[in-house]
């Protein structure tokens, strides 16, 4: 009940209303075990100061926060995800991704701290090494399974519970969709004839009225993501991994729809310095290819573009309704703060600091097409019984 707790509680985006919304970009500095080579220093609640090694004075970048390396979890969350979670309710589209390179802490901002797992398939052909486990009902929860814990409780706790939550969950991994609740051969995408919107045809939509089936299925998907070893991370994921939670919910105007995706991105770092070679090389580029298209639509967002190309990657295409305006969308952006990830760091500053300019406008609640006609329907039926009062 302190006077901070209260500030915490307070989330960077405001709920509700078809106002002007920024895209909001925080950072987020992981922890560190090392003491005195570090390259960042949080000077307020928005700005930083980054330490380029002497080459010239420290550059000061401000953002919407930067959550410094004691900040928590659940701080986290309700400064980003909580207010997109009311507008989720409420029939609205947002979005949250994690952006950073590999070991900056966007698996732990999303999902929280996982359990390394050894596996069977430690020497497959794949190379893949290890699983990961998170522990539910955990103070260390990341923001998927606090979204959905808060969904589940607004609508166990509304005096109509009269809504349905339905959850898929993909990943990207060389330009290809494959269904984390379901395994299986890649997926397609799918547009509408003009090319509004996009779906993936096959993807499983798995309805659930308990939470505990949603966090089970969450931790089971993401045990199927690609997991590959690199120079640079023994446990990186050099996939994109895409959570979508859809709400709908019954008012006396017909179904409202809220959707939220939340987003991990893969390794936002460079190919050269992974010394990717041969098929590690390839999905290095395949995710430079997705970021780079991710990083021209912002670009091009940022400087006021009437055209954007979302086209030239399958993130972005997955990604254009959160990017282009139809909701509100939260970048984290997370970096290390020791001396050794100084490139890798600035590299995630200047981006932030590219998307931070831009500007979204929220689009009013959206009905679905068979109820939308659902007040000249009560009209005529209840002209018809007049008729026959009549
Ligand atoms: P990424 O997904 O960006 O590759 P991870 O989330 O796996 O990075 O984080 C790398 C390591 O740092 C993990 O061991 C993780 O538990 C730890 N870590 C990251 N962020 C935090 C944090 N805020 N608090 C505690 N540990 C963290
Ligand atoms: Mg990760």
């Amino acid at each position: 009940g302190s006077s901070s707790s209260a500030t915490q509680s307070r989330g960077l985006a405001t709920a509700g209303g078809p106002q002007e919304e920024r895209l909001v970009v925080v950072v987020r500095v992981r922890p560190s075990a090392e003491t005195n080579d570090h390259c960042i220093d949080v000077i307020s609640e928005k700005s930083l100061l980054f330490d380029d090694g002497g080459k010239s004075r420290p550059r000061q970048y401000s953002y919407d926060y930067v959550f410094k390396e004691t900040d928590t979890q659940e701080k986290v969350y309700k400064k980003t995800t909580a207010p997109l979670v009311r507008d989720v309710l409420n029939g609205y589209n947002a979005a949250v991704f994690a952006y950073g390179a590999t070991g900056s802490g966007k698996t732990h901002t999303m999902l929280g701290p996982c359990r390394k797992k050894t596996t069977s398939t430690a020497n497959s052909e794949r190379g893949a090494t290890a699983a990961y486990d998170v522990d539910a009902n955990n103070n260390e929860s990341g923001l998927m399974v606090r979204a959905i814990e808060e969904i589940f409780h607004n609508i166990e706790n509304s005096p109509n519970n009269s809504s349905k939550v339905s959850i898929s969950y993909l990943e990207i991994y060389n330009e290809l969709i494959r269904d984390l609740l379901n395994p299986g051969g890649p997926l397609e995408l799918r547009e509408d004839h003009r090319g509004q919107r996009i779906t993936v045809a096959g993807l499983s939509e798995i309805t659930t009225t308990s939470r505990q089936e949603v966090v089970s299925l969450l931790l089971k998907g993401n045990k199927a993501r690609t997991m590959e070893p690199t120079a640079a991370n023994q446990t990186s994921s050099r996939s994109h991994a895409l959570l979508s939670i859809t709400v709908q919910t019954k008012t006396p105007l017909g179904t409202k729809q809220g959707r939220l995706f939340l987003t991990d991105l893969a390794g936002s770092e460079r190919a050269k310095k992974t010394k990717n070679r041969g098929k590690r090389l390839q999905e290095g580029a395949h995710i430079n290819r997705s970021l780079l298209a991710l990083g021209n639509c912002i670009n091009a967002l940022s400087g006021g573009a009437r055209y954007v190309n979302y086209r030239d990657s399958k993130l972005t295409r997955l990604l254009k309704e959160a990017l282009s305006g139809k909701c509100k969308t939260v970048m984290i952006a997370h970096v290390a703060p020791e001396g050794k990830h100084r490139d890798e760091t600035k590299n995630t500053l200047v981006y932030a600091d590219r998307a931070n300019s831009i500007s979204t406008r929220l689009q009013n609640s959206v009905y679905l097409d068979e109820v939308k006609d659902f007040p000249t329907k009560h009209y005529q039926n209840l002209v018809s019984e007049l008729r026959e009062e009549v």
